[in-house]
């Protein structure tokens, strides 16, 4: 049986998961937000007072029992570490820096990767990160390359941020999107780039909506249509 799998990949905040969760819900898919995986490993080095960018020995033996869980009522998503839901704590600012500090290192992306690999294996997913056209599903039926500008992207997490009722400082979230491109895009290890299949679609100027009738149409176009 051969399942579908969508690769959406693209820079911190160019609504990637927002759109998949939606069109996942729609399509009957399951959403795989990997950007969740490595924000939940970094809290767990935070949490115990692992320095992510030198303390590497200590933190691949702690990663060694961790576990991550996804679930979703509809299109709400819960992450759990170790049982516990972590899903608003792993959104703020420290955890964004850590998380990209976390996806530089190898091991790191390797024991996510399978986790990731096998749950395409098993499923119709659409699955967002960095990496999922380049590297973790280089055979996906269907790759995006989702962007925006940077003041688009920056604007809609601070909105995000403020309809959870979190605090959310825009020079802050704007440095750090700034901060994670950069990182994300010159590191070794699978850097953030666009497939050389994959479509681009830039949302800027977009509202939600539009964005996900765009990318809808696009899937119906390219998926459906082989079903
Ligand atoms: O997508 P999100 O912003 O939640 O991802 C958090 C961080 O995890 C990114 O800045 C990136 O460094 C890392 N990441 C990655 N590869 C992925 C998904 C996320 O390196 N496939």
């Amino acid at each position: 049986m051969h399942y579908v799998s969508i690769a959406i990949d693209g820079p911190a905040g160019a609504g990637k998961s927002t759109i998949s969760k939606i069109l996942s819900a729609r399509l009957g898919y399951m959403y795989i937000d990997t950007g969740a995986m490595y924000r939940a490993a970094a809290l767990y080095a935070i949490e115990r007072g692992i320095n992510i960018k030198t303390d590497r020995d200590k933190l691949l033996k702690v990663l060694g029992d961790i576990d991550i869980d996804l679930h979703y009522k509809g299109s709400v998503q819960k992450v759990l570490l170790c049982g516990e839901d972590v899903s608003q704590r792993i959104r703020e600012n420290d955890v964004s820096i850590g998380s990209s500090d976390i996806a530089v290192i190898p091991e790191v992306r390797k024991m996510l990767v399978d986790i990731q690999r096998n749950l395409a294996n098993n499923n119709n997913v659409i699955m967002d990160g960095r990496d999922i056209g380049t590297h973790v599903l280089p055979n996906a039926d269907l790759k995006l390359f989702l962007t925006a500008s940077v003041d688009d992207r920056a604007e809609r997490r601070y909105k995000e941020m403020l309809e959870k009722g979190m605090k959310a400082d825009f020079k802050e979230i704007r440095a750090s999107i700034l901060y994670r491109d950069k990182n994300d895009s010159e590191r070794k290890t699978s850097p953030l780039k666009q497939a050389d299949d994959a479509l681009l679609v830039d949302t800027t100027g977009n509202t939600l909506e539009q964005s996900v009738e765009k990318i809808y149409g696009i899937i119906m176009k390219n998926i459906k249509a082989e079903e």
